[in-house]
């Protein structure tokens, strides 16, 4: 056996479940302990810096310099209480993942004592050597310069011995360059655009936040089976590997128990999560072998994206403790399901109410059916963005495969819902009669509440469904910053909201209709003209490929394709008017996108190349000049006759050769394409030359490598196979 694979398997095998002490403290108790919360605000402060800090992020007003010299000298004390000795800017630039510098609050003044010194300007912004963040092309490398700007709305945190300060991160021109600036723009729009369509209903509303809850699914795979593969541990995922004999069709993982090494990593992950304010609610087994899920508590949108951002930090800092690895590709074994990170979104207004959760009486239900409608149509209008929002190389190989939501964008909302809106469909142009009105009150609107309680309905194979309070976005991969699609879906739907409002309030007071009347006649246009993008049936079946062309869906399989999107004149005036980017924002962001995609595929490339060269042929040449031997000897023993006892070994031999030579001949194809995509000029046409000249081999030089991993003798393979890998306990 391989060496590296022989000492891994034995390292693996070896690994006992940490054992973690639950803290004295219940974990309600804990939740929020390491966060500058409000509690740990009011006693760190004064009444009035605490007041004029909550007034300047409720209404977003500037923080003034003496708040923000208050309140650095407070969170500073809170920190030191605890441990802290550095602190750091945190933000999420947009390579996806998030980024820090540590500055020590130890300093020397100007006589040259030593004391723990921080202020507002400290707080406030910084200016970290940007240069290697990816910007598009909006900062100049050799300039440097952008800053990190403090989010007052996102709690301060300590990880370790480090106060963390969550903050944004732009150039000096303005332009943002991480993916929290669109979003917090994009909910700012939402608010604005749902709190005008909710005073139709209820005068008292004057706020609408976008609530999120996000399920994060992952792979954990053993630290040292995990290092002992070079595509794992570079790639993140198997460029290669024959299948095991079993995989997932005994169903036999999903809700299983937890396994205990498993178990001792989620416990002691939920303690730190919970101790920084990560409310984690749900953990369990995913179908495939060693995939989990994780799901915290919904919370307002941008707080619950940090949060799900700490929380993969968090994953991979304390997998290292249990001897794991963590994967969050969205598709790191073929075969086995691939992982999302399920967007779960809703609105809340300040009045406590669920815009798209049903009410009581008819008149909420009007205002249920309106979010409702609203939002399937943003979701039909914009189907294209929100599926360039999700397009990265890794779902790329998720979507559409085993048991993923296809690339084709389609909302399920389940059969009572769609009888609802089939009745809706058919209220009569113009003023409604009383009758109609009763009608619809009674026996349509007034009949929403039964029917969601025992709607049960559950449709996994839609990329957005709508699951009875909430809408479900499905097809965002698991390895996503989550800003980027929420940017997006929110833009749009505050989009389509104002629309909405301009087509009732014309019903209103051009043609005197009542409110009610106007509002069913633009719900019902609305409903028919987003029909199409209502599916029901199975996502996985040919039949909907099929019938999503004829609806005229776009089925769009791969990232440079879809990012095209972005930049179309429709997409570009969305994102302007609702002043969530510019456009060359969103042409530094296409780039930025087009760069990632093709580096991530290179690197792909560049493995694949080494592993079949380094590691594949070699051993299939040492096991084919073991045959060679055999023959001989047969000739030896056997003389003219060794023909019949060695047809077996001839043919092997024959086999052997054949895949050693496509698999040379493939590879050195690879790397010629490679080398002619990397001359292009434009980002654009090399990200196309990678997807369509380079991605073609992979499979090609995968089947021989994995008909070469069955034939050749499994005490000198060297690389840890899938059985090994997923079935290890
Ligand atoms: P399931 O997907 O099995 O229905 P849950 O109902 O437990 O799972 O919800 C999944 C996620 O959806 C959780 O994070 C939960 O907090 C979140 N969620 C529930 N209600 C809302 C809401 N109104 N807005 C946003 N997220 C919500
Ligand atoms: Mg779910």
């Amino acid at each position: 056996m391989g060496y590296i694979r022989f000492h891994a398997l034995n390292a693996a095998l070896k690994q006992k479940p940490l054992s973690i002490k639950e803290p004295k403290q219940k974990r309600s108790e804990l939740f929020g302990v390491n966060v500058f919360n409000d509690t740990s605000m009011r006693e760190y402060m004064t009444k009035e810096t605490f007041v004029a800090l909550k007034e300047a992020v409720n209404l977003g007003k500037k923080i003034d310099r003496k708040t923000a010299d208050q309140v650095a000298s407070a969170m500073k004390n809170w920190a030191i209480n605890r441990g802290v000795t550095h602190y750091t800017h945190w933000f999420q630039p947009l390579t996806g993942s998030t980024a820090e510098k540590h500055d020590a609050f130890f300093d020397l003044d100007s006589s040259g004592i030593a004391l723990e010194s921080f202020n507002g300007s400290k707080l406030v912004q910084q200016e970290p050597d940007a240069s290697s963040f990816p910007s598009g092309g909006i900062r100049n490398t050799f300039e440097a310069r952008g800053y990190t700007a403090w989010d007052p709305s996102s709690p301060a945190f300590i990880i370790g011995t480090t106060l963390c300060i969550p903050t944004i991160f732009v150039s000096y021109t303005g332009e943002s360059l991480d993916n929290k600036v669109p979003l917090i723009k994009a909910l700012t729009a939402i608010d604005q655009a749902a709190t005008d369509v909710a005073k139709y209903f209820d005068k008292n509303i004057n706020k609408v936040i976008a609530t999120l809850g996000i399920e994060q699914e992952y792979f954990l795979v053993d630290k040292a089976l995990a290092n002992s593969r070079p595509d794992i541990q570079m790639a993140g995922r198997m460029l290669l590997g024959h299948q095991p004999a079993k995989g997932q069709q005994l169903d036999d993982h999903y809700f299983g128990s937890i396994p205990d090494r498993a178990l001792a990593y989620m416990r002691d992950l939920e303690i730190e999560s919970i101790r920084l304010g990560i409310p984690l609610k749900t953990r369990h087994n995913e179908v495939a072998p060693n995939q989990f899920e994780l799901a915290p508590l919904f919370e307002e949108a941008s707080l619950a994206i940090d949060h799900n951002s700490l929380l993969m930090d968090l994953m991979q800092k304390i997998a290292k403790k249990h001897h794991f690895t963590v994967l969050f590709h969205e598709k790191p074994f073929a075969g086995v399901n691939g992982s999302g990170k399920h967007n779960n979104w809703s609105l809340s207004t300040d009045t406590g109410v669920n815009l798209l959760s049903p009410g009581k009486t008819p008149k909420s239900n009007l205002q249920f059916l309106t979010f409702f409608v609203n939002t399937i149509k943003a979701i039909h209008d914009y189907a294209d963005l929100l599926r360039a929002s999700i397009a990265t190389a890794g779902n790329d190989i998720r979507l559409g495969a085993n048991e993923a939501p296809p690339s084709i964008i389609s909302v399920f909302i389940g059969k009572h819902l769609t009888e609802v809106l089939d009745e809706l469909e058919n209220v009569s142009d113009g003023r409604l009669t009383p009758e109609e009105k009763t009608e619809l009150k009674l026996n349509v609107v007034g009949k929403i509440p039964e029917i969601l309680l025992d709607n049960t309905d559950r449709n996994r194979t839609t990329p957005m469904a709508f699951t009875g309070n909430k809408f479900e976005f499905r097809a965002v991969g698991s390895s996503a910053n989550c800003g980027k699609s929420m940017t997006v879906l929110n833009t749009i739907v505050a989009h389509q909201l104002q629309k909405f409002k301009k087509e009732v309030d014309y019903l209103i007071e051009v043609k005197e209709m009542k409110k009610d009347d106007a509002i069913f006649n633009v719900l019902r246009e609305l409903i028919k003209e987003s029909k199409d993008i209502r599916f029901e049936g199975d996502g996985y079946s040919e039949e909907w490929i099929e019938n999503a062309r004829n609806r005229g869906l776009k089925n769009t399989s791969n990232t440079p394709q879809a990012l095209k999107y972005q930049i179309t004149d429709d997409s570009i005036a969305l994102f302007e008017s609702n002043q969530i980017m510019s456009k060359l924002e969103i042409e530094a962001r296409y780039e930025v996108e087009l760069e990632d995609y093709v580096k991530k595929i290179q690197i792909e490339s560049r493995i694949l190349g080494d592993i079949s060269q380094n590691h594949i042929i070699p051993t299939a040449v040492t096991y084919q000049n073991k045959l060679i031997k055999n023959v001989r000897g047969h000739k030896k023993i056997f003389g003219s006759l060794h023909k019949e006892y060695s047809s077996e070994q001839i043919k092997l031999i024959q086999q052997i050769s054949k895949y050693i030579s496509s698999i040379v001949t493939d590879v050195e194809l690879m790397t010629e394409a490679r080398k002619s995509a990397n001359k292009l000029e434009s980002i654009e046409h090399k990200a196309d030359a990678y997807c369509n000249k380079v991605i073609p081999y992979f499979a090609k030089i995968r089947y021989a490598c994995d008909k070469l991993e069955l034939l050749v003798d499994d005490e000198i393979w060297p690389l840890t196979k899938y059985r090994e890998l997923l079935f290890t306990k």
